[in-house]
Parts: structure tokens; C-alpha cells; sequence
């Protein structure tokens, strides 16, 4: 069976991404079963060109095809912030905690509806194609922690159309909304196109 690399240690993402593949004829492992692989910095402007820095390095250093993935919040009242630095929105080594909090307090001068996005940008690099995908999920954010499932901002975002927030809806309901699931449905349609999978 193919291996792809998906180029996280995050448990939250990798998760999700594992049960995405999960029909596919592939074996997805993560940076988890790799500690020594290399920290890739996020420096990037865009959540593509994280996405894609991630996939090429760490295809650099293992040589195994790989898929990487960057993605996060934006909110149009704080004009597309936490946008790229919502990992580290509440500072570096933050708690999601920490990050929900200073959210919180951010749109607390704010009319509501608090408009938001989760969006996610996708590459596949194998050290020869390279493909790219991108997904979005819009919604709101609410302003107390409500759910504890999911990860991150979860307990603060109401998909639009929805009464329950992402940390309220089963992995399996999150999954065929999130923006990580559009960007990966879309990867996966394109390798197999190419035949890659
Ligand atoms: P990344 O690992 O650089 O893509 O950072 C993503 C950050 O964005 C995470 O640490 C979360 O704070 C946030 N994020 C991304 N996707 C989700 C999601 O599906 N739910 C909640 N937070 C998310």
C-alpha cells in the first residue's frame, strides 16, 4: 500500500486526516512517527505558501511522498486575523485556551455577527508533482466556549446554517463540512487523476 506522509504533529489535524483517507488505498502517517524530521518555520505570507514550504522540506528530508496542510481562521471584523499566525494568535507555546480567550476579547467591541472562516490550503509533493488544493468553511463566532470535541477554535465557531459549534458535532459530521475536508476531497481527486493513489 502507498505511504504518504502528512507533514504534522498535530493530533487534532492528523486525526482528521486519517479518517479522510481512510477508503483511499493509502497508508497515512504522520510527523508523529517521525520525531527527528525537521521543524518547518512558518514564515510564509499565505497559508499556500506554508502549505507548500512544509510539503517540499519535508519531502527533502524523508523522501517519502508527502501531503501538508496549513490553515486557520479568519475573521473579518479583525480584518482576517488570527489568518496565519492562528496557531500562535495568543503568543508562541500559547494553549488553544489562550487563543479562544484572546478571540473572545478582541470582538468584544464588535456588533455581532461575528463573520469568520476556517480555510485550509493543501500540497501534495512527491519530489517530482506537486498539487494544490484549497477548501473553506464560513461561519460565525460566538462569544462562550461551547462543545469539547474538535480542536483549536472549534468551541467558537457556528457553521453557517448550523446550531451546533464544530467542538458539538461528531468527527464524522465536522468531516464533511470542514475546510480541511474540501482541500483534501479536492487533492484526492486530483491524485487520482494523475493516478497516484
Ligand atoms: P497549522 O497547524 O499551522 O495549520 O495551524 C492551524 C491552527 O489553526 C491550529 O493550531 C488551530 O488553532 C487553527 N485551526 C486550523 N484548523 C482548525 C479546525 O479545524 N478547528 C479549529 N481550529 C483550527
Amino acid at each position: 500500500m502507498k505511504q504518504i506522509v502528512f507533514a504534522s504533529k498535530n493530533r487534532g489535524k492528523t486525526a482528521e486526516v486519517k479518517y479522510l483517507f481512510e477508503k483511499e488505498n493509502v497508508e497515512i502517517v504522520s510527523l508523529l512517527d517521525f520525531e527527528d524530521a525537521p521543524d518547518v518555520i512558518e514564515d510564509g505570507k499565505t497559508f499556500e505558501e506554508n502549505a507548500r514550504k512544509k510539503a517540499i522540506e519535508i519531502y527533502d528530508y524523508l523522501k517519502i511522498p508527502v501531503i501538508a496542510d496549513d490553515s486557520g481562521l479568519t475573521v473579518a471584523q479583525l480584518n482576517g486575523e488570527p489568518g496565519v499566525y492562528s496557531a500562535r494568535y495568543a503568543g508562541e507555546h500559547c494553549s488553544y485556551d489562550d487563543n479562544n480567550s484572546k478571540l473572545i476579547n478582541a470582538l468584544i467591541n464588535f456588533e455581532k455577527p461575528h463573520y469568520a472562516k476556517f480555510v485550509c490550503a493543501a500540497v501534495y509533493y512527491d519530489g517530482n508533482l506537486l498539487i494544490e488544493a484549497f477548501g473553506e468553511v464560513k461561519g460565525t463566532i460566538i462569544e462562550e466556549l461551547r462543545g469539547d470535541k474538535g480542536f483549536g477554535y472549534d468551541p467558537l465557531f457556528l457553521p453557517d446554517g448550523m446550531n451546533k459549534t464544530l467542538a458539538e458535532l461528531d468527527i464524522e459530521v465536522k468531516n464533511k463540512i470542514s475546510h480541511r475536508y474540501k482541500a483534501f476531497s479536492e487533492l484526492f481527486l486530483r491524485l487520482e487523476k494523475e493516478q497516484m493513489l
